[in-house]
């Protein structure tokens, strides 16, 4: 046989069976072999019930004959229990399983079992092992390794592994390796079918094995990363087959009118991140770099300066951002910054008038607009440069692959800078954007105020109630913001309505308005004109006033039911507040979990939050459903891996460049199995 036969082509197996595979994704005999087990048993070694004692550190394999079996309900509680008693000869041991009932009919009196599990002293001195998993010891499973394999449908484990090694059995000496010999020893990897038959069959549970480190893990994991990560290098070399026609130039002249723009001195991170950027906008490949800086680091200035060596060389830049009010900030600040410089700035919005959209269509055309901001509406088909030369995307999360692509296909190669104040800790950027170039603002200008950060329970709800009364009393303005996470489900809407309402009432004497996701743009813009203008006194919001707003005189974040919040979300929050001279509070109110809440309290590094939100709630929390864009791998994960995915994406960009991109994306179908876009699509 061969690993591409059905499973239904393997003998011996029930036909309820196959269907049971073919329901849970096992097409063919290499599905099955590419199932790996997710923890193994030593069931070599029993321990000896006598020597429990000096294994109470970790679970223990034991082996012996059930002497006692009764179910039970607990008298308090209620709650069922099933308790036996197994001796081995040694000694006897005491078995307890919560909640089980059904034990009484699979466990008997005089059965001969096998269990795993951890051995712990109960209150009364004596041994117990709780809640083991167990099986009737037939002897075949004695003396080995057992591999233990994530439950599929209702086939029992057991005889799920004898499926399995009946496919091992018939398909594995058929299975070609897809890895040429010579890659194979780069990637310093050994052979495909050692690499599988070493994690169905183990000889020996070393501790690389145990760590997921042996050598057929590293084949598999390595062979993951590395084919994506030369996919992701592929595709944009075939992208940009064509090298950029344009030159930028930096001299004396250009650095003298930056630094008569600068209203301050940049950071040296700004400067760091400044030169990594001129570097590439002088090269001959075009640009394609991602820009990380938390709220308030000073993108915006850097993301201009560029745009500005780009003007002078004669070309246009635009940038992209994802609401109206943002642009309008955006283009006010620009402005103002541009003041004198004889540079024309535009800004395109959806409520432009059809005229001052003829404006802008023809003076983008005509060359006569060097800069321009907008949002969506600059993606309008309509709209067309004389010469894009540089593309800027603010909040890049907000947009898709297909929006950055439309801005891109204005122009001819243009160079591409995506900015984010979404901290992507580096390994996740190494997975979703290893083929972006990454800058990191990580210095925040200096003379900042810290936003102070607190943590009450809601029996204090009053109090802090009464203290953004006295901010708002001194000229401060405040916002609420509801855990309104899921804002298509119209009884989350019901319950911000009512919230609001209840604020309403609790605030008679002040201003107040509320935002969430479901109003019209118009609409939402509207409120946060209102809020910047100090009409406002209190915003009650979700959490749509998480990008990019600016209202210096906002010194009061209050957040509602706050554990419901991942840090890093909460840290966009957070960084709402502290933007100008009035010294900020961000409230958090929890009657949930403490620790989280507090160590945000004290941690004030957006990567950091960042990390933390990475290694407890995984990629997709951290960055959100909407947003999330993480590729999913099956056997590697790039908090873990982390290493290997940089091995992984090295060796891709070598292979890269001594193979070219036409046998380099042959490769990495060969590896794939699929064509690499299929591989490595995002959104
Ligand atoms: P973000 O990175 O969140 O987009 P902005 O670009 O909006 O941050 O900058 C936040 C504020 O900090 C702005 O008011 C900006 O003028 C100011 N700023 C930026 N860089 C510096 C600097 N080097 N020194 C002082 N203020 C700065
Ligand atoms: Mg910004």
């Amino acid at each position: 046989m061969t690993p591409d036969d059905p499973v239904s082509a393997l003998p011996g197996v029930h036909s309820s069976r196959i269907r049971i595979l073919q329901e849970n994704g096992f097409a063919t005999l290499r599905d099955l072999l590419l199932f790996f087990p997710y923890r193994y048993e030593d069931r070599r070694h029993p321990v000896p019930i006598a020597e429990l004692g000096s294994h109470l550190d970790g679970p223990a394999l034991v082996r012996g004959k059930v002497i006692s079996a009764n179910a039970k309900i607990t008298p308090r509680k209620r709650m069922s229990l099933f308790e036996a008693i197994l001796s081995d000869g040694s000694s006897a041991v005491k078995l307890v399983w919560f909640n089980q009932p059904f034990l009484k009919d699979q466990i008997h009196y005089g059965d001969r079992i096998s269990l795993y599990g951890l051995p712990k002293v109960s209150p009364y001195g004596s041994l117990v092992i709780e809640s083991a998993d167990w099986e009737l010891s037939e002897g075949e499973d004695e003396g080995a390794i057992v591999p233990i394999y994530s439950k599929v449908g209702t086939i029992a484990p057991k005889t799920f592994r004898k499926i399995m090694s009946a496919a091992l059995d018939a398909a594995l000496p058929q299975l070609a390796d897809t890895m040429p010999p010579a890659l194979r020893k780069e990637l310093g990897v050994i052979g495909l079918r050692l690499a599988v038959e070493g994690l169905h069959r183990p000889l020996e549970l070393t501790p690389e094995f145990l760590r997921l480190r042996s050598k057929a893990h590293l084949r598999i994991v390595l062979q993951e990363f590395f084919s994506f990560q030369l996919a992701l290098r592929v595709r944009r070399a075939l992208e940009e087959v064509k090298t950029k026609s344009r030159t930028i130039r930096v001299d004396d002249e250009v650095r003298a009118e930056v630094r008569r723009i600068l209203p301050f001195k940049l950071t040296k991170a700004q400067r760091r991140v400044l030169k990594e950027i001129a570097d590439d906008l002088r090269g001959e490949r075009p640009m394609y770099r991602l820009l990380q800086g938390d709220v308030g680091s000073g993108k915006t200035i850097v993301a201009l300066i560029a745009a500005m060596l780009v003007i002078r060389s004669g070309h246009q830049a635009a940038l992209l951002a994802p609401t109206e009010i943002l642009v309008e900030q955006h283009f006010a600040r620009i402005q103002q910054l541009l003041e004198g410089s004889g540079v024309v700035v535009a800004k395109a919005t959806g409520s432009m008038t059809a005229a001052e959209r003829r404006t802008l269509l023809a003076g983008l055309q005509g060359d006569y607009i060097k800069l321009v901001v907008g949002t969506h509406a600059l993606l309008e088909e309509r709209v067309a440069f004389h010469s894009l030369g540089l593309a800027i995307v603010d909040e890049q999360h907000r947009f898709g692959v297909s929006q950055r692509q439309a801005l891109y296909a204005k122009g001819d190669t243009p160079d591409i800078l995506v900015m984010t104040a979404t901290p992507i800790p580096r390994s996740l950027a190494l997975a979703m954007y290893g083929d972006l170039e990454l800058s990191v603002i990580d210095e925040l200008p200096p003379g900042r105020l810290q936003v102070k950060t607190y943590l009450r329970d809601n029996s204090r709800l009053e109090l802090v109630y009464r203290y953004i009364d006295d901010e708002v009393a001194k000229g401060a303005q405040a916002y609420i913001v509801f855990p309104i996470i899921e804002e298509s489900e119209k009884v989350n809407l019901k319950a911000l309505k009512a919230g609001y309402a209840g604020v309403v009432e609790r605030f008679p004497k002040r201003r107040l308005a509320m935002l969430h996701g479901k109003m019209a743009s118009a609409e939402k813009d509207d409120v946060m004109r209102r809020f910047k203008r100090g009409e406002i006194d209190i915003l009650v919001s979700t959490t749509v006033i998480e990008v990019g707003i600016d209202v210096a005189n906002a010194s009061v974040m209050l957040i509602l039911d706050a554990d419901r919040f991942g840090l890093s979300q909460l840290h966009q929050l957070r960084g709402r507040v502290g933007r100008g001279t009035r010294e900020s509070h961000c409230i958090l109110v929890s009657d949930g979990e403490q620790e989280r809440l507090s160590l945000f309290a004290r941690t004030h590094s957006g990567f950091d939050l960042a990390e933390l939100d990475l290694q407890t709630r995984g990629p997709g929390e951290l960055l959100g459903t909407r947003q999330s864009g993480v590729p999913k791998f099956r056997f590697g994960n790039i908090v873990r891996d982390y290493d290997l995915m940089e091995q992984a994406r090295d060796l891709a960009i070598t292979v890269l460049a001594r193979e070219g991109p036409k046998k380099s994306e042959k490769l990495a179908r060969q590896l794939l199995g699929v064509p690499i876009n299929t591989a490595i699509e995002k959104d």
